[in-house]
């Protein structure tokens, strides 16, 4: 364990300046110092009246594999999301209705964060991540010549994230 700062909680008031034994609590830029913090002893976090300071683990157990039918039914519902979000979009702008065009508008959003949330969930939340590059490389393989398929974009991603 050691220990942590929200700097938007931290008053600024020094407790932990004087209480900490290492000075891990004493750096340039606000952050706890993890290689000075004592296997969070947590004085700092007992002292600290503004609740800022916390403790959090030093490791994280590796994600466990996901089941190939798992992954599918997700990787399912967040292209059902996807081609929502396009319908709303294109019955928005072809329509002159204000207030057909504004539930579509929440419509198109909240299939966009319902998708993305499903992305995350499928292990993609890391863009640098294998999953992630070998996601594209799948992508382009198979569907690198379907018509309207961002082949460039897709390609300049995947040169990125290398
Ligand atoms: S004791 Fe808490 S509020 Fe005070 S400086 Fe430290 S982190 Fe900030
Ligand atoms: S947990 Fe202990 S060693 Fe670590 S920063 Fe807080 S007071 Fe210092």
């Amino acid at each position: 364990m050691h220990a942590a700062r929200n700097l938007r909680l931290c008053t600024k008031d020094c407790v932990c300046l004087f209480i900490c034994p290492t000075g891990a609590t004493n750096t340039e830029n606000g952050q706890i110092d993890f290689e000075k913090c004592l296997d969070g002893c947590r004085l700092c976090v007992d002292a600290c009246s503004s609740g800022a300071i916390y403790l959090v683990s030093s490791t994280y157990p590796k994600p466990q594999p996901k089941e190939e039918g798992v992954v599918k039914a997700i990787f399912d519902l967040a292209r059902s999301k996807a081609e929502q979000e396009d319908v709303a979009r294109s019955i928005s702008e072809a329509s002159d209705d204000a207030a057909l065009r504004q539930i579509c508008s929440v419509f198109e959003q909240s299939s966009r964060i319902i998708g993305e949330d499903l992305w995350r969930e499928s292990g993609y939340i890391i863009a640098q991540s294998e999953a992630t590059r070998t996601l594209l490389k799948t992508m382009i393989k198979e569907h690198g010549n379907l018509e309207g398929f961002p082949l460039e974009e897709v390609e300049e991603l995947l040169s990125r994230l290398s």
